[in-house]
């Protein structure tokens, strides 16, 4: 039997190494070709890990692994009837792969609600090009400010925007005024650091709805202790060369704010092959993209193809890692049963909590019942991190930067290449031609 996983994020790795002693073909194609560790971008474009810290080589991480073979390439067509997805190479040829069993597992991209002409001057922060981009841009800003008269041109580098409130844009609003007020406070001659603004907007009626009020309401006075401006209840409804205009939610004049710096984490949508799957196989999908499936994970209606992770449109599920790992495991013992000739299981997920970073010792923690904010938090934080990132070396090295970094204000991870703008690409389809 060939299993195809499309995507080698935490679901479709997940499926993989579950089916490596299963007698089964698997094919993982992903097109990356390592497994990112989301959860800790945002350290990643602050300067305190580098790449190598939150990604590890898919094909190193499944060698051991003699049925399961990774591929680079991106899935950019489905023919169900045949059964053969169409993949691209980086060079834009193309080739084909046949399976039995698909797994799609492509997650979801950052999304701007229609406006994606906001992405040139707002990277969002899914991928490693992301976070190279927004670490370009952070750093750089600085820069630029030292070598300018004092005044609003300065200020406005100084600036820095971010959309969206939900954990990732309160990790890297507060990860900007620690890398202002500590990393880089004294290292300038002409500007003071520690006076660079960071703006949080979002359109609710506070930050991190997916905690608890109580621990939200933590977060957002350790936020305001390390100097993060909230603005609740707008939205971010222009993005520009100089900075961003917001627009009150409840109606009411739109205001500007010079910011040449703007990061954007407000939203997610399917990537564009879950969007083409969906059509080609009339499956019902939500508004972002996610795919509608049976109890099993499985597309009704085409029990050879399931979808995992963050694509999963049915039950209410979050989107979080622990979520696609569960689905990944769940559709690989799925595969096992078919074998066997047992019936499939139906997917349960077990919420096992969330975690978010909010300042240098400080972070929050839920799981069920159990609250907890501040160094207590910090330490589970650090702790299921560092046991859910891919690799020992990464885990050793991981924390052993972190020690680094908390025993002295240095990030080791500063250095960036200046590109040509510092536009991330986005690189979703390689090819140019956006009528494929
Ligand atoms: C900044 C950030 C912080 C986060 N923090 C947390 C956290 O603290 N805790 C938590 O639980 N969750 C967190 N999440 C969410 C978590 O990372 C996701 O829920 C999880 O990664 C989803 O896993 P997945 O397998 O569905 O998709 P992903 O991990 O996104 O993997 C999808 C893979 O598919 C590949 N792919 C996409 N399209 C194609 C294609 N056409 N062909 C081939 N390959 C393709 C991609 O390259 C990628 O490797 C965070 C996410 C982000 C972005």
């Amino acid at each position: 039997m060939k299993v195809l996983i499309i995507g080698g994020g935490f679901g479709g790795l997940f499926c993989a190494r579950r089916l490596g002693r299963a007698d089964v073909d698997v094919t993982l194609l992903d097109r990356a070709a390592g497994h990112l560790f989301q959860p800790l971008l945002y350290q990643c474009a602050t300067g305190t890990l580098s790449i190598g810290h939150i990604s590890r080589s898919l094909r190193e991480e499944l060698s051991r692994h003699r049925n399961v073979r990774t591929l680079l390439g991106e899935a950019v067509r489905l023919d169900p009837d045949t059964r053969t997805v169409t993949a691209m190479r980086p060079d834009e040829t193309t080739f084909s792969l046949d399976y039995d069993v698909l797994v799609l597992a492509a997650g979801m991209k950052q999304s701007y609600f229609g406006n994606e002409h906001f992405a040139e001057w707002a990277p969002g922060m899914k991928t490693l090009d992301d976070a190279l981009c927004i670490r370009q841009r952070l750093f750089t800003a600085f820069e630029i400010a030292e070598t300018l008269a004092p005044g609003p041109e300065r200020d406005s580098w100084l600036t820095f925007a971010v959309a969206g409130g939900g954990p990732t844009g309160v990790e890297i609003a507060g990860q900007i005024r620690e890398v202002a007020t500590r990393t880089l406070a004294n290292e300038f001659h002409s500007i003071a650091p520690e006076d660079a603004r960071v703006l949080l907007f979002d359109g609710g009626d506070r930050v991190l709805k997916s905690f608890a009020p109580g621990l939200a309401g933590k977060a957002v006075r350790t936020l305001q202790n390390l100097g993060v401006e909230l603005h609740m209840g707008v939205h971010v409804t222009d993005v520009g060369r100089d900075g961003v205009t917001v627009t009150p939610k409840a109606g009411g004049p739109a205001e500007q704010y010079a910011a040449r710096t703007v990061l954007w984490t407000a939203g997610v949508e399917a990537v564009p092959f879950a969007r083409h799957v969906a059509e080609v196989l009339g499956a019902d999908a939500d508004h972002s993209g996610r795919i509608m499936v049976a109890p099993d994970l499985s597309v009704p209606g085409r029990s050879e193809i399931f979808v995992v992770g963050d694509l999963v449109g049915s039950g209410d599920l979050p989107g979080v890692a622990e979520n696609a790992m569960q689905g990944g495991l769940h559709v690989a013992a799925c595969v096992r049963r078919d074998l066997d000739g047992k019936p499939r299981r139906r997917y349960r997920y077990r919420d096992l909590g969330s975690a978010a970073y909010i300042s240098r010792g400080n972070a929050l923690l839920q799981i069920g019942p159990i609250r907890i904010a501040g160094f207590l938090g910090w330490l589970g934080w650090g702790f299921i991190h560092i046991a859910f990132l891919t690799g020992v070396r990464n885990r050793i090295s991981t924390v052993a930067t972190w020690l680094a970094t908390i025993a002295r204000a240095g990030r080791y991870h500063r250095a960036f290449m200046l590109g040509d703008r510092g536009v991330s690409e986005q690189p979703y389809t390689w090819s140019k031609d956006d009528s494929r």
